[in-house]
């Protein structure tokens, strides 16, 4: 049994976070692992250089809640570090990303990272991946707590606990990867190791303020009002799925991480009566009518594999393009281009991964499903 815990926190109020995220703490007996000597890194979500306001990223009130209580434990050592999408980012750029992200008041309480050397860690040898390269600060932590924000995604259908240990690897080695596994399945397995390799010792998930629709960047802000947390990674995004009703066939890191057998069974601690009052909107990408009970699950999960199968999603540039390239930049592919006052996808080369949406963050990039083409 793995013990996942949910607790309500109506709005990003440094009192009741405080107060919520203690909860989260004592539920696990965290306290227990740490001391003055612990040399703790808190992993947020920072994908992108959005103020708060967006609920593109961890809001930084919940990380300040986290450095608040780690405080209190006597923790001296912390910091707080990612490593954002697109090209291999400097100091400057870094500095600039917190001070938009509404982070940088964070600096007075915990280090802000701005280094990007990495090491390779060793994960299982029966993985894909039997080794990842991941930014400095994660590689060398002696405690990691995982703080995510829970988002829909248009690769892998939601964002939380797993997926938000993608931003460990540093810069263009993230869009590699996309390159290296263009299927869905295959990059949700490399992520599922990714997650059992970085092995967070907390996950914390920010739900206040989600994002729902075509996320992870370009989504709907909605107001949900929850937070859960666990030590163990993979069942708790299971159990933020079930909680939130939405189909786990529809999240392709699930998919991967059950097939592992890397989920538990979850022991619900908390305001488990949670229950949002309408469905969270699943992007255009993943999205598809879901029918109810056994037969309808084992009509959806082949639904799901046939759509996989058969299409595959393509960017499609809107009026809201400001021809900052950052895109361009970041394709694993070399698909996009500038020509003229355009940018010009070259579908041949385009392999789905959905990364020029990702840093896009002027909600420039329509996603449109196309046939797959032979290769
Ligand atoms: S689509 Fe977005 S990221 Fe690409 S050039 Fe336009 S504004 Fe920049
Ligand atoms: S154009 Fe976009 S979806 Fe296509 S390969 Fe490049 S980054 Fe990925």
């Amino acid at each position: 049994m793995s013990k996942c815990a949910v607790f309500r926190a109506d709005k990003y109020d440094d009192e009741i976070l405080y107060a919520v995220v203690k909860k989260h703490f004592e539920a696990h007996g965290i306290a227990e692992d740490l001391s003055s000597a612990s040399n703790v890194l808190i992993k947020p979500n920072l994908v992108a250089d959005k103020e708060a306001a967006f609920s593109v990223t961890t809001n930084p009130r919940f990380v300040y809640a986290v450095i608040r209580c780690l405080k209190d434990f006597g923790v001296e050592k912390i910091t707080v570090a990612d490593c954002p999408g697109g090209s291999l980012l400097l100091f400057s750029q870094m500095t600039d990303v917190y001070r938009r992200t509404g982070y940088s008041f964070l600096g007075e309480y915990a280090a802000l990272n701005t280094d990007f050397d990495s090491s390779d860690v060793f994960g299982q040898a029966d993985f894909a991946n039997g080794k990842f390269n991941i930014i400095n600060a994660v590689a060398h932590a002696d405690y990691i707590i995982n703080v995510a924000k829970l988002k829909t995604h248009n690769l892998t259908g939601i964002t939380a606990g797993v997926k938000n240990l993608f931003g460990c690897i540093p810069g263009m080695q993230k869009p590699a990867f996309h390159a290296k596994y263009p299927s869905k399945t295959d990059f949700s397995n490399m992520l599922v190791e990714l997650a059992a390799t970085v092995k967070p010792d907390f996950t914390l998930v920010d739900a206040v303020d989600i994002m729902e629709g075509n996320g992870p960047t370009n989504g709907k802000k909605r107001h949900l009002g929850v937070t859960f947390s666990s030590r163990d990674v993979f069942t708790l995004d299971k159990f933020i799925a079930e909680i939130l009703d939405i189909p786990p066939e529809k999240v392709s890191t699930l998919s991967a991480a059950e097939k592992k057998g890397f989920i538990g069974t979850a022991e619900g601690v908390g305001d488990t009566d949670f229950t949002p009052q309408t469905p969270i909107l699943l992007p255009d990408s993943v999205r598809a009518e879901t029918a109810g009970g056994k037969i309808g699950a084992k009509i959806n999960t082949l639904f799901t594999k046939l759509n996989d199968a058969l299409f595959m999603s393509c960017p499609q540039m809107n009026e809201k393009c400001v021809l900052c390239k950052k895109c361009v930049a970041t394709c694993p592919a070399g698909a996009l281009s500038l020509q003229g006052k355009k940018i010009i996808l070259n579908k041949n080369k385009c392999i789905g991964c959905l990364c020029c949406d990702e840093v896009c963050t002027n909600a420039a990039v329509d996603i449109k499903r196309r046939i797959k083409r032979k290769r």
